[in-house]
């Protein structure tokens, strides 16, 4: 295998998916607009099946789905702290006046990344959009326009956490609780440079799961992933390697709940593709904690364009979200357990999806030589591909065609994904599905018209099988 030069691979990533309809910057003909992409067929389809997977892992965990709206009222916000702390710090170009977020690599001791300026701090700008919610009345009357001040979400959990009350009732007053929601989030991010890593409208996936205080270092099914070896990175120390058992025992993750749950993150990360070699997890300092955090870790991916960068956020946000509601609307949000009436805390696994099919594409690229030829593929798990299977007739004649349409007919039947393609010469329809990603091309032959088989033919080896078209469902999954 050809490992393509650092530079190579990134360009050759983001072209091959613009190029075969993965993504692409959204409102392209219009110029584009930074921090907004849409997905093509392809890139729907396997955004769709990471979604699907993430969905069956947490049912498997015993969470239900909710699913709640993207607006809400400047209430919500103002009770969890968003209004107030939500916030980027900027600095502010003197000579430009363009404003970009402070970061690693920007802050008041470097020029301006646009025009080569001086910079000087201009203080914190709150990331959420505001709407406006129905009609104001009374123009100029300020109460009346609070009340119709409106955000879109920054996060999904909101959602979660002033449904608590209805929810705990379906759980029939029972903790734990674990809710799940996808849905779009949205930020207005600063400085939105990066492609999917960071936009302004973006998929999240979170879990909230409620649990008992008293119970955080009990979780029933932590045999299950106490051996699990994880690499870590603590706030105050080097990375190393450590099972969960060891980490939380000697406290470097908070409690068994937290543990628990950081190990299934990187269960997930492994089942969907991504290379453990590209992961850690890593936890943050203090003065990065978002405002309702007591302890978060972040499992972070290797990009060869953008370094570590974060994918799955795991935090204990204690009872920071159902105190704020409570002390707002001024309820009771405890719940009776056998530790006496408690407010529970929160475990909060937050992927971003966006960011996650970022780190597919690119770590599952790659190019050799084959011959005179370059082969450009990319290695989808069979699970998360967009397409399952391509097949062919061999050459262009009405019977093999004919053979060829009814057996992808057979398979779409059954709910695979499978394209059909009989244009230009077998090699170029094989390369085509490489470099999608499709795992199996089963090809039509004259042999299949006398004995029902096909060949089965396999993108990473390319090498071939024969397989009776009765069996191709069991290949295939
Ligand atoms: P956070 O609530 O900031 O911890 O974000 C949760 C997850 O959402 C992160 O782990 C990221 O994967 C993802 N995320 C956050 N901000 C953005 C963004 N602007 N664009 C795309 N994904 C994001």
């Amino acid at each position: 295998m050809v490992g393509a030069g650092k530079e190579g691979r990134k360009d050759e990533t983001a072209e091959l998916a613009r190029r075969r309809g993965f993504i692409w910057q959204a409102f392209e003909i219009y110029g584009g607009a930074a921090g907004f992409y849409d997905y093509g067929p392809l890139g729907a389809l396997l955004k769709r099946r990471v979604e699907g997977k993430w969905r069956d892992f947490y049912r498997r965990e015993g969470f239900y789905e909710i699913e709640t709206t993207t607006i809400a009222p400047r209430d919500i916000f103002e009770s969890s702290g968003h209004l107030e702390s939500f916030t980027d710090p900027t600095v502010m170009c003197k000579s430009c006046k363009s404003v970009s977020r402070v970061d690693e690599n920007v802050n008041v001791d470097v020029k301006c990344p646009e025009c080569g300026g001086e910079l000087e701090a201009s203080g914190e700008l709150n990331l959420m959009f505001q709407t406006r919610i129905g009609v104001t009345k009374g123009e100029g009357d300020e109460q009346a326009a609070k009340k119709s001040e409106g955000y879109l979400r920054p996060e999904t959990a909101q959602g979660i956490f002033i449904n608590f009350q209805r929810l705990l009732k379906f759980n029939r007053d029972k903790l734990p609780l674990g809710i799940i929601q996808i849905g779009k989030a949205y930020r207005n991010e600063i400085s939105p440079r990066q492609s999917l890593i960071r936009l302004r409208e973006f998929t999240l996936a979170e879990v909230e799961l409620f649990v008992d205080p008293a119970e955080k270092n009990n979780h029933p099914r932590f045999e299950e992933v106490k051996d699990r070896k994880l690499r870590i990175v603590p706030s105050d120390g080097e990375a190393e390697e450590k099972s969960v058992e060891e980490a939380v025992s000697r406290g470097i993750i908070a409690n068994e709940y937290l543990g628990y749950h950081i190990a299934r993150v990187d269960e997930f990360l492994e089942s969907i593709g991504l290379p453990r070699a590209k992961l850690h997890f890593r936890q943050h300092r203090q003065d990065e904690m978002a405002h309702y955090a007591t302890d978060c870790w972040d499992a972070e991916f290797l990009s060869d364009r953008y370094g570590w960068m974060e994918i799955v956020g795991v935090a204990d946000r204690g009872d920071y979200d159902l105190s704020a509601h409570a002390s707002s609307l001024n309820v009771d949000m405890r719940v009776h357990t056998e530790s006496g009436k408690v407010v529970p805390h929160v475990i909060e696994p937050s992927f971003g999806i966006d960011r996650i099919i970022y780190a597919l594409l690119e770590s599952a690229f790659y190019e050799e030589q084959v011959g005179k030829e370059k082969r450009k593929v990319l290695q989808f798990k069979s699970e998360i591909a967009p397409i399952q299977a391509a097949v062919f007739p061999l050459l262009n004649r009405d019977e093999l065609k004919s053979k060829a349409r009814e057996v992808f007919q057979k398979l779409r039947d059954a709910s695979f994904f499978v394209e059909y393609d009989n244009s230009g010469s077998i090699g170029k329809r094989y390369r085509r599905q490489d470099e999608i990603g499709t795992p199996y091309c089963i090809t039509i032959d004259y042999e299949t018209l006398e004995d029902d088989t096909v060949t089965v033919r396999k993108r990473d080896t390319m090498k071939q099988v024969r397989v009776p078209i009765a069996e191709i469902k069991e290949v295939l999954v």
